[in-house]
């Protein structure tokens, strides 16, 4: 439920409104806009009686939200949020490239591939140090000494930095290096990560699961903010399908779906959503085109020998190309890379 209050509402007619709220045993959640305040209302298991908050001083009218997610839906808040990811503003007319390696191997290869994205203007340094793989025996990632590389490079070359978090044990250790703390597909229903992350300090990268739908997307990020972390980016990485020239099929109407029904902002993942090379600077330019808020690109300064996600890795003069015509298309929508 959604209380709207009028114009002329005074500061502490919102607060009395939020004292009942909070004798009902419901939590308040105040939120101010430029013309009025609303305030959501959460922690109801079953529909609360409007009628007692409809008569108050101060109250315009009183909204039933339909959506089961509350926190993170356009109904509760209506303006875009814009995610700061140490001075990277994600969600607004930037759009905001987050590219590197699938995993940081080496000092040498996160040192060359943040050179070369910084000449090409890349936003956002990745790099996996610990890796969810599907293999026991495959690379796993350099764990803690990986993390130090990523953030070492990144203050050498200026930029912040996303990388991902698989359990509860590591999620501190990743919050401490990374400016933006990634969940995973594989995880994006781990409640308890989801929980952890809420409560860990930095913005988060949520990325939708490979087979869930965007009412479990948007309830996971719930989970999120409902631990007091606005702060959380939404990535449509592909989905599971019958299809086999990819890996995965890039849903890109999840993008204008998720910007109607959500104020978070989306971005997309060209590179684990089609798991080929080939086919990523063409869903880039799709995906901007759409309305997406940016991009996570994997490259690699050699992909063939990769140590992990080679296939879909683009060769560093590759993405150069791609900025270049992505860059083209933001400027057609509304939106620009620098
Ligand atoms: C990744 O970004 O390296 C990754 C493992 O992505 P996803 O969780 O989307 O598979
Ligand atoms: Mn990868």
């Amino acid at each position: 439920m959604l209380i709207v209050m009028d114009t002329l509402a005074t500061a502490s007619q919102v607060q009395v409104v939020c004292a009942e709220i909070t004798a009902m045993g419901l939590t308040p959640h105040p939120m101010p806009g430029a013309q009025r305040t609303a305030i959501g209302i959460t922690g109801n298991k079953s529909a609360v009686d409007a009628s007692r908050l409809e008569q108050m001083p101060g109250v315009a009218r009183v909204i039933q939200v339909t959506a089961p997610y509350k926190l993170v839906s356009r109904e509760f808040h209506e303006q875009d949020t814009l995610v700061d990811v140490s001075g990277i503003k994600v969600g607004g007319d930037r759009f905001v490239i987050m590219a590197g390696p699938c995993a940081v191997e080496s000092a040498e290869q996160i040192d060359s591939i943040a050179a070369s994205l910084r000449e090409s203007g890349a936003h956002i340094l990745r790099g996996g140090a610990f890796k969810p793989r599907t293999s026991p025996y495959s690379f796993q990632g350099l764990g803690e000494s990986g993390l130090r590389l990523l953030a070492d490079a990144g203050k050498r070359y200026n930029f912040p930095v996303v990388t991902e978090a698989i359990d509860n044990e590591t999620l501190d250790l990743v919050a401490h290096y990374a400016d933006l703390v990634q969940i995973g597909a594989r995880n994006m229903q781990n409640y308890s990560l989801l929980r952890h992350a809420g409560r860990c300090g930095k913005p988060v990268l949520l990325k939708r699961g490979m087979a869930a739908t965007l009412e479990e997307l948007l309830m996971a990020a719930e989970y999120i903010v409902n631990e007091g972390n606005p702060n959380v980016i939404l990535c449509e990485r592909g989905v599971r399908t019958f299809a086999d020239h990819t890996r995965n099929t890039l849903d890109l109407s999840a993008i204008p779906f998720v910007q109607r029904t959500s104020h978070l902002p989306i971005i997309a993942d060209p590179s684990h959503g089609t798991g080929r090379r080939d086919k990523v600077i063409p869903l880039s330019c799709a995906s901007v085109a759409v309305g997406a808020d940016g991009l996570m690109v994997e490259v690699h300064p050699h992909p063939d020998s990769a140590l992990s996600d080679g296939p879909q890795s683009l060769f560093p003069e590759q993405f150069r190309d791609l900025v270049k015509r992505v860059s083209a298309i933001a400027g057609v929508v509304g939106r620009h890379l620098n």
